[in-house]
């Protein structure tokens, strides 16, 4: 399975899963239909899935116009979301499993972005492999996904689920917010050493005009503030150790940033 990373709107990202044994493809999250079009024409392959992670028009707005030009195509998408993604064929929950290029991927329930939103986890093949998160709006690279219809116990417990992975997981997030999301992180962690060399790191990225996305897990539970909820430095912060409440100071304060 190869991965195909592909710019929309003003800053997402869409994922095209590539299967060149088959000539398959499936996408994630088409915000827009022209850039995937071109993209399965280069490489003249048939789109059989839209793995959508929730309903927001920059994560769906490409579904109508996709299934237009593929009809047979399957529409994956959260359970809860059923009635907000459009052309919805499939319902998941946590747990579930969908199949593409051989490959198995294990469904997560992570609200708190929306109160439907999934996530797709492709497990490594082998010890060497990455595994491959696409996680949405959820995680970001450095950042989180704004609460919208979610509490700050249940983004916590989502986002959990995602640091439990291994530090080998390719992070797909579908924005490109990595230099705002770091300009924030330095502020709220500025003994933090690791999270400075990426910092300088993706600014480099970002001046020449290259992505920052996906990143590695490893990386993100090491300088991600959002995944830092136990850490000491982020208790003192909030005075709390409580993770809902760390994790919701830290959030808010990335709110008002
Ligand atoms: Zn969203
Ligand atoms: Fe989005």
């Amino acid at each position: 399975m190869d991965i195909k990373r592909l710019a929309a709107l003003s800053d997402n990202y869409i994922f095209v899963l590539h299967d060149p044994n088959t000539h398959t493809a499936a996408v994630v999250d088409p915000a827009e239909a022209t850039p995937v079009l071109k993209c399965l024409d280069k490489l003249e392959a048939q789109l059989v899935a839209i793995f959508n992670t929730h309903h927001h028009y920059d994560h769906v707005g490409a579904n109508n116009a996709l299934i237009e030009q593929f009809p047979k195509l399957c529409v994956y998408g959260g359970i809860e979301d059923r009635g907000r993604i459009p052309h919805q064929q499939v319902f998941l929950k946590e747990g579930d499993r969908v199949e593409f290029a051989n490959r198995v991927a294990e469904v997560f329930f992570v609200p708190g972005h929306t109160r439907a939103h999934i996530a797709y986890y492709f497990p490594p093949e082998s010890a060497q492999d990455t595994g491959e998160l696409f996680c949405g709006d959820t995680l970001f690279a450095g950042g989180c996904g704004r609460l919208f219809e979610g509490t700050p116990a249940q983004m916590v417990n989502s986002l959990e689920k995602l640091r439990n992975l291994p530090d080998n997981t390719r992070v797909w997030c579908a924005h490109e917010y990595t230099l705002k999301n770091l300009q924030f992180a330095v502020t709220v962690d500025p003994d933090n050493i690791a999270l400075q060399t990426r910092y300088n790191q993706v600014k480099e990225f970002r001046q020449q005009g290259k992505a920052t996305v996906p990143s590695l897990l490893g990386e993100e539970k090491q300088t991600n503030p959002f995944l830092r909820w136990d850490s000491v430095s982020f208790q003192s912060i909030s005075g709390m150790k409580d993770p809902a409440r760390v994790f919701g100071k830290i959030r808010g304060m990335k709110d008002n940033f």
